[in-house]
């Protein structure tokens, strides 16, 4: 199917890049899939019709399987190893051609010192970076509001002085004219946790008027959930902005019947004129640091204070108090997986249950997980498993929904094959095509593409992608709805997914037939 002409062609004879050929094209906009030829010339769609007389340089035969526009992850973590690794090898795997990266209030800009090894001066800076590297995917990137408060307020649980609010706010400006896609919160991390609502809401400000989402990682995702949809929608309510809930989940069993409430606010909301959308990882449980099972006062000042904290008999007994009854929310110490731990730690656990893991080493769980953490100087990642399969098929197939990994990009091979993930960063997609649209007919095959491509493509205002439409970018897909899947489990995470056959980013094959092709296609995208 690779093939140069082999005779020279008259001149009148156009020429395209490459055509695919007689494929199910499901465009992106829900509407249902059509067969068509669709044709690639200098990284755009050229044509969409049901014959594409010129022939491709490449040509690509799609007969029996799916295009479909490239998906867009509208909450990845995959810049953290952006630069050790731009191959973004699970990433492109999955038929995802965009991440959208700066999630749950961290950034890789503005940085304290400029550009450095850590992060970038201005999202302009890191673009210039994006696009040297190369990157093999597109990268969008919101402004960390967590990491703006680190470098002007510090890492101490205060309000910010007006000044400080000013120098944040103008960040926040300066991020939104660079072309960052919009501002996120984690408000169960530090320092991001200790910005008030007003203080979001003041930041929240410049996206108004650039139609920018407010994304949040909320401030609680179990108890407090209903408190935590309120305050949200409290901010971008004052803000005047978009709402973006990241990774909409009723954590730990007594909360599974909130979701109707949830929506039933999210409906009132938008009744009265606010733009609300959501994402969500299709995977029952969800993946942290370990210290966030520990209070937020507790953490409050960084590491030392932390472990400060626990050494202290006046506040130690409390901590351990409250841990553990967040521990009984999420049902007990063995759904708590441990799935990385850092440098010193006991890298033994990675992979195991904590529950199982202290009982093997004859000690309390609790007194475990202070020691892995002890160890390591606090970076032990979890996956806790808390979460309701019938609540996530309803949150997925929800109109307001679309799909997110919120995980990071690994590899098989190399340096991005590192501690035991989440296989969200190496199955969300096909997961969501094989178990949820094939196998469970949570949703079908038309709707889930367009909560992969055409929506996230709006919700961030990418006007020229997320669709398979003359003059676009051609970022597409092509996959075998009838055998996609994931691969990736808990216990054995580093395995691509299968019946993704080609992935196409800005008009350059990324992937084709299990094999990676060329690496440098992607680049920084910014809101048209
Ligand atoms: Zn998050």
């Amino acid at each position: 199917m690779v093939g140069a002409p082999a005779v020279i062609l008259p001149r009148r004879t156009a020429q395209h890049d490459l055509v695919i050929r007689g494929g199910s094209v499901i465009d992106g906009t829900g509407a249902p899939a059509v067969e068509m030829d669709v044709a690639v010339s200098g990284g755009r769609i050229a044509a969409v019709a049901r014959r594409v007389a010129d022939k491709g340089t490449i040509e690509i035969d799609a007969r029996g399987v799916a295009v479909a526009p490239g998906f867009i992850d509208i909450h990845s973590h995959g810049d953290g190893s952006l630069f050790s690794d731009p191959r973004e090898e699970s990433t492109i795997r999955q038929g995802v051609t965009t991440i959208v990266v700066g999630q749950d209030g961290s950034s890789r800009f503005p940085s304290r010192r400029g550009d450095d090894e850590g992060g970038y001066g201005s999202y302009t800076a890191l673009a210039a970076a994006i696009d040297r590297l190369p990157s093999s995917v597109n990268v969008a990137s919101s402004i960390g509001l967590g990491t703006i408060r680190g470098i002007v307020v510090g890492a101490d649980d205060r309000p910010a002085t007006p000044d400080e609010m000013q120098r944040m706010l103008a960040m926040v400006r300066d991020a939104i004219a660079a072309g960052a896609c919009g501002a996120s919160s984690g408000l169960e991390y530090t320092p991001g946790a200790f910005a008030s609502r007003a203080e979001l809401a003041a930041l929240c400000a410049p996206l108004a008027a650039a139609r920018l989402p407010y994304s949040t990682h909320m401030r609680n995702e179990d108890d407090r959930l209903l408190d935590a949809i309120d305050e949200s929608i409290d901010v971008a309510r004052q803000a005047r902005c978009p709402l973006q809930i990241s990774h909409l989940k009723t954590q730990g069993p007594r909360n599974w019947g909130k979701l109707d409430e949830v929506f039933r606010r999210i409906d009132e909301a938008r009744k009265g004129g606010m733009d609300i959308m959501f994402d969500r990882y299709p995977y029952i449980a969800y993946q942290t640091g370990l210290t966030n099972l520990f209070p937020v006062w507790s953490r409050d000042g960084g590491t030392a204070a932390f472990f400060r904290r626990l050494d202290d008999s006046s506040t130690s007994d409390r901590v351990r108090r409250e841990t553990l009854a967040k521990i009984e929310l999420i049902g007990g110490w063995d759904n708590v997986l441990i799935s990385g731990v850092g440098r010193g730690g006991d890298t033994t656990a990675e992979g195991k249950r904590l529950g199982a893991f202290a009982q093997a080493k004859g000690a309390e769980p609790y007194d475990a997980a202070v020691a892995l953490l002890r160890s390591s100087n606090g970076n032990v990642g979890m996956v806790g498993f808390a979460m309701s399969e019938d609540n996530l098929e309803r949150i997925l197939a929800h109109p307001l929904g679309m799909v997110c990994s919120d995980g990071g990009a690994f590899a098989t091979d190399g340096p991005s094959r590192r501690g035991s993930p989440h296989p969200r960063g190496l199955g969300t997609f096909p997961r969501v095509l094989g178990r949820y649209v094939r196998e469970r007919k949570a949703l079908t095959l038309e709707q889930a593409v367009r909560k992969m491509s055409a929506l996230p493509a709006s919700r961030i205002r990418l006007g020229d992608r997320g669709r398979i439409a003359p003059k676009l970018a051609a970022d597409i897909v092509v996959f075998d709805p009838a055998t996609v899947t994931d691969k990736a489990t808990f216990e054995d995470p580093f395995q691509y997914p299968v019946g993704v056959n080609a992935v196409i980013v800005n008009g350059a094959i990324a992937f084709r037939d299990g094999e990676r092709t060329k690496t440098a296609t992607g680049k920084a995208l910014r809101p048209t």
